[in-house]
């Protein structure tokens, strides 16, 4: 008599207690995911605060924008060349060069302290350069 009323107990707490504990890892893993998100948010907030791609002609400062201001801006190269710089949604590259490699204009977006874009040809480079200026051992 004993023995069955315990069986039935179980029987019946078993499926209740799995519901609960799988409610359980979701909330954990929603928690997980929002706090991740958080950080990644901070993180990317902290990272493009106060950057600026800083412009160059042959080793001498041309211009500064500042990253979180969408803009364009034509680089007169020294020997009448030109590369066009687009800065967008906190990112810099080079939309159109006459340079004949146009690596400037295939390179990457960068937005990150210590990343350059150079172009050989027409002496030009774009470097990132962050407020903070911590991160700044690549090279
Ligand atoms: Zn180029």
């Amino acid at each position: 008599m004993n023995e069955e009323k315990l069986c039935a107990e179980v029987e019946n707490n078993s499926p209740h207690s799995v519901k609960k504990r799988i409610r359980n890892d979701i909330i954990l893993v929603l928690a997980i995911i929002l706090f991740a998100s958080i950080a990644l948010l901070v993180m990317l907030a902290l990272r493009s605060e106060g950057g600026a791609a800083v412009v160059t002609v042959n080793g001498k400062p041309y211009a500064s924008l500042p990253l979180d201001k969408d803009a364009e801006l034509i680089i007169q190269g020294e020997d009448g060349g030109y590369n066009i710089l687009v800065i967008k949604d906190g990112e810099a590259y080079i939309r159109e060069a006459d340079c004949p490699d146009k690596i400037c204009v295939k390179h990457r977006r960068i937005s990150y302290s210590g990343e350059t874009i150079v172009c050989l040809p027409n002496g030009v480079s774009v470097k990132i350069e962050g407020s903070g200026g911590g991160v700044d051992a690549v090279s």
